[in-house]
């Protein structure tokens, strides 16, 4: 029996959502389902299972009941029919164009992609012969100009990473519903919490649960969800590929997801005042945080969101060796790569995930030397300021 009233808040979602009510001994968590596989007492119940008579587990590879919670809760959040759980984002992602694009297909995606599916995109999906056109995020009129008979699927990240551009859901999709194209949203920024797609008709949604949903910096995880038309064939994608997680990754993700609501409301809030703040900071020359009427997409985050969590972008007036000097004089955040954890992280895009690319194309892409990205965790925000401002001091 699952615990699933047709509509409920997500602060209830986030705690009872794919949960059994009834478990092995009256317990009230999941349990870690630590097996391989799963046996059939006769060769009856084998073909009443493989002739669909029978719902059940079959092998580790292709289902567990503790990834199953975690996919009941996700899809009672997103609002989909259904969600596949990953080993990491970037196997939801990758595993998904794989199970949906073909030779010769068209692939539309915004220039700020995070970067590794940028690179699957451009050294994997072109060797299979997949078109890919790059647009400006956000940019309606270039989506629409990029469109061809073959296109498929238009993939953005919202918001996005640095600049935390968001998409105009409702927008894109009828225009992409116009020429048969599926709109794929990577919402590993905003979550459930914040914002559903899936609602405003995007196709599916990709989360990198390593992020927000699991929450604590201590596990790496992706989902994606949809309906069960589009999700099916994705699911068996990963049963080829194998790109599951273990389950006690998907318990840690289960529990994290139990607190979702709860820390989204501190991430949103820690978010809001720290941008707040470095906007009337001298030192400061630009931030960039959705909720801010200064950010280009104030008026699409105001309809459709409701929270911008705790990543907060901006511009200090120096050099990269002040901003190194900034970053180093904090003691609250940890410097790391990441997001959406409890522990606040900061960090220079330019020497963290853009230290690879040449100055010209850090430039293209806005990365400046004093642009630092701080996510915030879950901390006081009062605490974070005063830190932020005591290291802003060193600058
Ligand atoms: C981190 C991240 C990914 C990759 O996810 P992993 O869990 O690290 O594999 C993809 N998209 C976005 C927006 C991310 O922040």
């Amino acid at each position: 029996m699952e615990d699933k009233p047709s509509k409920r808040g997500t602060a209830t979602s986030s705690v009872h959502g794919g949960e059994l009510r009834q478990q092995e001994a009256n317990a009230i968590t999941t349990p870690i389902y630590q097996t391989s596989t799963f046996w059939f007492k006769n060769s009856q119940e084998v073909t009443d299972y493989q002739e669909g008579k029978t719902k059940r587990e079959e092998y580790g590879r292709y289902g567990n009941p503790t990834w199953r919670a975690v996919e009941r809760k996700l899809s009672e959040l997103e609002g989909g029919e259904e969600t596949v759980l990953f080993a990491s984002g970037m196997c939801a992602a990758t595993t998904t164009f794989l199970a949906l694009l073909q030779e010769g297909s068209h692939l539309i995606v915004t220039s700020d992609c995070y970067r590794r599916t940028r690179q699957f995109i451009d050294e994997f999906l072109s060797r299979m012969g997949v078109e890919v056109s790059i647009i400006e995020p956000s940019n309606l009129d270039q989506f629409e100009a990029a469109i061809r008979k073959n296109t498929a699927i238009f993939f953005t990240e919202s918001p996005t990473n640095p600049y935390l551009r968001v998409t105009d859901v409702p927008a894109f999709v009828e225009v992409a519903r116009a020429h048969d194209v599926k709109i794929i949203i990577d919402s590993t920024f905003a979550t459930p919490i914040n914002h559903r797609p899936l609602e405003e008709g995007a196709d599916l949604v990709i989360h990198s649960a390593t992020k927000y949903l699991g929450g604590h910096n201590d596990l790496l995880a992706g989902t994606v969800s949809g309906s069960s038309e589009i999700v099916t064939p994705i699911r068996k994608a990963l049963g080829v590929l194998g790109g599951i997680i273990d389950s006690h990754g998907a318990w840690l993700l289960l529990r994290g997801l139990k607190t979702l609501s709860l820390r989204m409301e501190r991430h949103n809030g820690n978010g809001l005042e720290v941008a707040r703040h470095l906007e009337t900071h001298p030192k400061i020359r630009q931030v960039w945080y959705p909720a801010l009427e200064s950010h280009p997409d104030f008026a699409i985050a105001n309809r459709s969101m409701s929270g911008c969590g705790g990543v907060v972008t901006f511009e200090i007036e120096t050099d990269l060796e002040g901003a190194m000097r900034f970053i180093d004089s904090t003691r609250v955040p940890y410097q790391a790569p990441s997001l959406g954890g409890v522990e606040s992280l900061i960090e220079l895009p330019v020497t963290m995930s853009f230290w690879d690319y040449d100055a010209e194309q850090r430039k293209s892409w806005g990365i400046t030397d004093s642009l630092v990205r701080f996510a915030c965790g879950i901390e006081a925000a009062e605490d974070l300021i005063a830190d932020i401002d005591q290291a802003l001091e060193s600058v």
